[in-house]
C-alpha cells in the first residue's frame, strides 16, 4: 500500500563498519513488539488502500532513527556521525511527506548536553551522505518536490528542526539552516533558549526580542514554524506575531491528560483561528487519556477526536513522532538533559513500554488511518487530516 522504492541498502553500505565507523547492535526489527491489528473488514481496508494511493499521506512529526538494542549504548551511539536511518521500515510506511528532524535534539557529537550548532551541522551533512546513497527518500524543499513523492514512489523528507537553540544569538543563522534544506523549525524545546520560554519552565516570558526577529525572519523565509514544545504564553506570542500560520506538529489536548507537554484549548484554537493545523503526538507516555491506564491508539486518537472538536477537522493532522526500537529508553536515557520527565508532569501514571498499534513509523500512520476508517469518519474527513491540510498550508507557505 503505497510502498516507496527500496533496493536493500542499509544506512553507509559504502563503508566498511567497524574500519570506517563504530557499529552498535541496532534495534531494528520491525516486529520488535507484539502485532497489532484493528481487524477492519475487507471493505475498510480497500478504503484504507484508497486513501493511501490516491492522496498525500503527510506524517508531521516521525523518524527514521534506530535506537540501539542495549539502553547503555544509547548515550555512546548518539554521540557517534554515523547513527542509522531505517530506510526499509519507511518504504512500507506508506508516508508521502514526512517532517524529519533528524534527532537534533539527541545529537551529543561535540557536546554531552546536546543542541549545539556543530553538532546538528554534522548531523545533517551525514544524514544527507546516506540519503544520498539509496533510493527510498528523497530531501524536499518545495511544494512541488512534496507533491512528486507519490509519482516517484519515494517519500519525500522535509528536514526539520525540534528546537532553535542552535541560533544562539545569531538570526542569519536562520538563513543558513534554510540553505542547508530546513524547512520547519521549532521555537523552543523544553527548556527555554534566546527566543522564548519553554514547556517545562515554571516561569512563562513569552517570546523574547530575538524570538520576534526570528519568527520574522523565518516568515521572510518560507520556513514553517512549530510550537510543539513551546510554552503557553510563547505559543500564543508566536501566533499573533507570524504572518503565516504556525503548525504544532506533534502534540495533544491538556484538557484531556493535564501535562505542560499537552496544548490548553486557547492555544489550540488561536492555532487554528490563524491557519495552522494541530498534529496529534503518539510518543510514548505523551498523549495519555483518564479512560486508560495504558497509551494506546485508543487513548492517542481520543486526544483527535477532541481537538477534531474544538477546532474543527481542519486543523488536525497526524504526528505520531514514532522510531524503530525502544522509545522509552530513548526518553530515560535523554531524560535529564532534555527535561522530558518535567514535560509530563502533573499526572501520575505508570509508563507503557510502548504505545500498542503506534510502536514505529511502519505501521503509525496506516493504523491512525486505519481506526479513523474504522470509527466512520467520512472519506472527505480523513483525507483532510491524513495530508490535505498541511499541504494546503505547506503551499502558502514552502511555496514552489
Ligand atoms: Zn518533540
Amino acid at each position: 500500500m503505497n510502498l516507496k522504492e527500496y533496493n536493500g541498502y542499509q544506512s553507509y553500505d559504502y563503508l566498511t563498519a567497524n574500519k570506517d565507523y563504530k557499529k552498535y547492535e541496532l534495534d531494528d526489527d520491525l516486529e520488535r513488539v507484539p502485532p497489532f491489528s484493528l481487524d477492519l473488514t475487507e471493505e475498510q481496508e480497500a478504503n484504507l488502500k484508497e486513501i493511501f494511493t490516491k492522496h498525500p499521506v503527510v506524517s508531521l512529526r516521525d523518524h527514521g532513527f534506530i535506537v540501539p538494542e542495549k539502553s547503555e549504548d544509547i548515550l555512546p551511539y548518539c554521540g557517534e556521525l554515523h547513527t542509522a536511518f531505517h530506510y526499509e521500515g519507511i518504504a512500507k510506511s506508506g508516508m508521502d511527506v514526512m517532517f524529519e528532524n533528524f534527532m537534533d535534539g539527541i545529537t551529543i557529537i561535540t557536546s554531552k548536553n546536546g543542541l549545539k550548532w556543530d553538532d546538528v551541522i554534522y548531523m545533517l551533512g551525514m544524514r544527507y551522505a546516506d540519503i544520498q546513497k539509496q533510493d527510498t527518500v528523497f530531501i524536499a524543499s518545495s511544494y512541488k518536490d512534496l507533491q512528486q513523492a507519490k509519482q516517484k514512489k519515494k517519500v519525500a523528507v522535509l528536514p526539520s528542526l525540534e528546537t532553535a537553540n542552535i541560533l544562539e544569538n545569531e538570526v542569519n543563522r536562520v538563513d543558513i539552516l534554510y540553505g542547508l534544506g530546513i524547512r520547519c523549525m521549532g521555537i523552543t524545546y523544553n527548556e527555554s533558549n534566546t527566543l522564548g520560554t519553554g514547556l517545562a519552565e515554571k516561569n512563562d516570558g513569552g517570546l523574547t526580542n530575538f524570538g520576534r526577529r526570528v519568527v520574522e525572519r523565518m516568515n521572510q523565509l518560507g520556513m514553517i514554524i512549530d510550537i510543539s514544545h513551546c510554552s503557553d504564553k510563547t505559543s500564543i506570542d508566536v501566533i499573533e506575531l507570524s504572518q503565516d500560520p504556525v503548525f504544532i506538529t506533534h502534540a495533544g489536548a491538556r484538557a484531556l491528560w493535564n501535562t505542560p507537554r499537552m496544548k490548553p484549548d486557547y492555544v489550540l484554537e488561536a492555532c487554528a483561528e490563524k491557519g495552522g493545523v494541530i498534529g496529534i503526538c503518539a510518543a510514548p507516555n505523551t498523549t495519555l487519556t483518564k479512560r486508560s491506564s495504558e497509551h494506546t491508539i485508543e487513548s492517542v486518537m481520543e486526544h483527535f477526536e477532541y481537538i477534531k472538536n474544538l477546532v474543527g477537522i481542519d486543523h488536525v493532522g497526524l504526528g505520531p513522532d514514532t522510531f524503530y526500537g525502544d522509545h522509552v529508553a530513548l526518553q530515560n536515557a535523554f531524560d535529564d538533559i532534555l527535561r522530558i520527565s518535567d514535560s509530563h508532569s502533573g499526572e501520575s501514571f505508570e509508563d507503557s513500554a510502548y504505545v500498542k498499534g503506534l510502536e514505529n513509523p511502519t505501521e503509525a500512520m496506516k493504523n491512525m488511518v486505519g481506526w479513523l476508517i474504522k470509527n466512520d469518519y467520512t472519506k472527505s474527513d480523513i483525507k483532510k487530516a491524513v495530508g490535505w491540510n498541511a499541504m494546503k498550508i505547506m503551499k502558502s507557505i514552502l511555496k514552489d
